[in-house]
């Protein structure tokens, strides 16, 4: 394995915050094939990077954090806003398993193309469905989901996300707070309740559309 690669794995272990089956997702999945070529010596440097159409991938210890609260199990059905390069996607394909199944909407056409190509080229394409729309207002096709992530900031919680998501089910998102940066939530759905938990201060690129920040 790529030595910075076990590096990153090794401080994540020592850390013990994130489960054996997420670290097992991210040895798993090759992040050399979703980044852009030039980038390729960065792949395992813990930092953003940028995507085409002046989007980022996010950095390796937040894909794991997020991945992490959101708990998916195998079987699940999950729906990711913000496909960027499909790397996040097929971190939670290894998570779902052959059983799962994973959604993920993107808004920019360019990168709905790049995400699906990365993610048929890494052997991802059974358990995922890239589909371009305004993921601010969910996706009722295939709604309601177990597990929801949002991979762009949003401005508040979109209210179809919160009605998408199934009783018992978890979301993560991060949600601006009026900091130039967004707090991380994990929402959990009990019944017609949500409690939500703040996991940390992170930076993304802005979540658009209906329910995003420019309507
Ligand atoms: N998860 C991605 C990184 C996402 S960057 C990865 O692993 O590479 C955030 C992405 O959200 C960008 O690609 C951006 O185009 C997309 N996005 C922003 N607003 C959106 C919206 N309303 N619906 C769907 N995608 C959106």
């Amino acid at each position: 394995m790529d030595e910075k690669k076990a590096m990153l794995l090794r401080g994540w272990r020592a850390g013990a915050a994130i489960d054996e089956r997420v670290l097992r997702a991210f040895e798993r999945v090759k992040r050399e094939q979703f980044i852009m070529a030039q980038h390729s010596q960065y792949a395992y440097a813990d930092a953003p990077l940028p995507l085409p159409a002046g989007q980022t991938i996010s950095q390796p210890s937040t894909v794991m954090l997020m991945s992490q609260a959101l708990d998916v199990r195998e079987g699940m059905s999950v729906l990711e806003i913000g496909a960027g390069s499909g790397y996040q996607a097929a971190i939670l394909c290894e998570l779902v398993g052959k059983t799962g199944r994973v959604y993920s909407i993107e808004t920019i056409p360019e990168l709905v193309s790049l995400a699906q190509h990365n993610l048929r080229k890494a052997g991802y394409s059974r358990s995922v469905t890239v589909s371009f729309g305004d993921g601010s207002q969910g996706f009722a096709a295939h709604a309601p989901y177990e597990r929801i992530i949002v991979t762009a900031g949003a401005p508040s919680v979109p209210k179809p996300l919160l009605e998408q998501l199934k009783d018992g089910g978890i979301m993560v998102i991060p949600v601006d707070d009026g900091t130039g940066s967004q707090t991380m939530w994990r929402i959990s759905r009990r019944g017609g309740k949500y409690e939500q938990q703040a996991i940390g201060e992170f930076v993304f690129v802005p979540l658009t559309g209906k329910y995003g920040k420019n309507p």
